[in-house]
């Protein structure tokens, strides 16, 4: 992380007139908030402080804490240095009197994107969750939160709906102007857009990019959480998205911005909906959900490591079904695959050559890819279509009774609280839908060069090709051999199918 990733914030501290009650003085509070910057990736960059006891003994009211407001309801220093949060030790550094709470929360969730954090770390303060904010919570009622995070939206919201583009550092694949297409970043862009629908891992993108000296607009190598955010982000396809929910207009339809786009929205959706299923979920090629896997965290050196597993039978009768470990050969241009030592979780008892094996999978799962491709690829129309247009008109309708006051407030937000999660249920369906759809019209025939190419520019990489391999198979099972070289024997492996 570089000095231009931390989030640039500001820190208040407050010196109680109670002295028995305060353990904490001014100078405590900014050690304990630099190290709460530190550790959660910030960088203070103006502090502010008030001290009761010398305000009520001098009769002046030191109010820092009021120029900290304006600062941070303009979002910048008097330099222009932009601020895009606050850290504090705890809660009730912030209380002056009556009313402050609400007033730094207006001022913090003016503009969208504001970070707040104590020593425990972030706190959301655009959140309902009053339950999450603690004393803040107690102080501001639900409703009073309500309004002002909607203040703030509608704020944003009016001019992202007009498709304008907000100021900003310049986003990834394209130019200056953040509308037209960078070169050579949205074509790279594109490919890992598509790299990723087809299975690949983040990570190895990374690395890829990191191999190629691509870099970030601000000239950082590639890391997940960088690709994986611009992956997530619906500009890709020319839609806008703020804190995870899409910008529609009026007709419920997702606006789109002025700027090109670098894949067709539903590409995005399907990518979206890849994501949203990553966390510890995977899916099949036909959508259906496959339950809790292990999730792929790093990337893997060896096409089966973590996939096989020991078939040696314990002296208590059962499998130690460990995942193997793979491991290069000394002197030898091939790998094995062993079960680790007791000391660290294994059996120790098994090993086997890893290339003979993985060249066995390998044609194993390849055959029933192609044969999959002789099936059935068109999914049909998603049948939720029609009732996600009723609804949508429904929420149309509403917001127009509610505008020309023909609908109490009261019934415009309990109908609204009910639509809308029958709607983003509905939305969440489609992008599942598109994903299979996506999934079920890729060229499969095409696997067998695309794997074992060394050149060709759509050559799978090994996540790639271990995430075909997770798809279809469940595990490898690797019975022991018995003592002594022997001959390679596929009859001991055992292939677990997903069905
Ligand atoms: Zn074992």
């Amino acid at each position: 992380m570089t000095e231009s990733d931390l989030i640039s914030v500001v820190d208040y501290a407050r010196a109680s007139a109670d002295k028995s009650k305060d353990e904490h003085t001014v100078k405590d509070q900014r050690r304990v908030n630099e190290l709460t910057a530190k550790r959660l990736g910030c960088k203070i960059v103006a502090r502010f402080a008030d001290n009761d006891k010398s305000a009520m003994k001098d009769g002046v009211i030191r109010d820092e804490f009021e120029e900290m407001l304006g600062v941070l309801r303009t979002g910048q220093l008097a330099d222009g240095t932009r601020v895009m949060g606050c850290i504090v030790v705890a809660d009730d550094r912030l209380v002056r009197r009556t009313g402050d709470y609400e007033r730094f929360v207006d001022a913090l969730t003016f503009e969208e994107g504001r970070v707040y954090a104590d020593a425990r770390g972030f706190k959301d303060l655009y959140s309902e969750d009053v339950e999450s904010m603690g004393l803040m919570g107690a102080v501001i009622s639900r409703m009073e939160i309500k309004k002002m995070r909607r203040r703030a939206r509608e704020w944003h919201r009016a001019r992202a709906r007009e498709g304008n583009i907000l100021p900003g550092n310049r986003p990834f694949g394209w130019l200056e102007d953040r509308k037209t297409l960078h070169p050579v970043e949205a074509p790279l862009l594109r490919q890992a857009a598509l790299r990723v629908l087809a299975g690949g891992s983040v990570t190895a993108l990374c690395n890829e990019w990191q191999r190629k000296g691509v870099k970030t607009p601000r000239g950082n190598d590639w890391v997940h959480v960088s690709l994986s955010r611009v992956l997530k982000n619906p500009r890709l396809c020319g839609w806008r998205m703020i804190r995870g929910e899409l910008i529609m207009d009026d007709r419920g339809e997702p606006v789109s911005g002025q700027w090109e786009p670098i894949i067709t929205p539903g590409q995005w959706q399907a990518l979206h909906a890849i994501f949203a299923e990553r966390k510890g979920k995977v899916i099949d090629r036909f959508g259906g959900d496959q339950g809790q896997l292990p999730r792929d965290f790093r990337e893997h050196s060896y096409l089966l490591s973590a996939i096989a597993r020991c078939g040696v039978v314990l002296d208590d009768g059962t499998l130690c079904h460990r995942p193997l470990r793979a491991g290069q050969v000394t002197n030898a241009d091939y790998h094995r695959y062993l079960c680790k030592a007791p000391a660290i979780g294994g059996c120790g008892r098994l090993t086997r050559r890893g290339d003979v094996v993985d060249e066995f999978v390998t044609e194993a799962v390849l055959a029933k890819l192609e044969e999959r491709t002789t099936g059935p690829t068109d999914v049909g129309p998603w049948l939720g279509e029609r009732e996600l247009e009723m609804k949508q008109e429904q929420m149309r309708e509403l917001r127009l009774r509610f505008a020309k006051h023909t609908i109490s407030n009261t019934l415009f937000f309990t109908e609204v609280e009910r639509l809308e999660p029958e709607i983003q249920q509905l939305r969440a369906d489609q992008e599942r839908f598109n994903l299979t759809a996506q999934r079920a019209a890729q060229d499969l025939t095409a696997i067998r060069r695309r794997w074992y190419s060394e050149t060709d520019e759509d050559r799978l990489d090994l996540s790639q090709k271990r995430g075909y391999i997770r798809e279809a198979l469940h595990a490898v099972i690797v019975h022991p051999a018995g003592k002594g070289r022997r001959p390679f024997n596929p009859d001991l492996l055992e292939l677990v199918w997903r069905e």
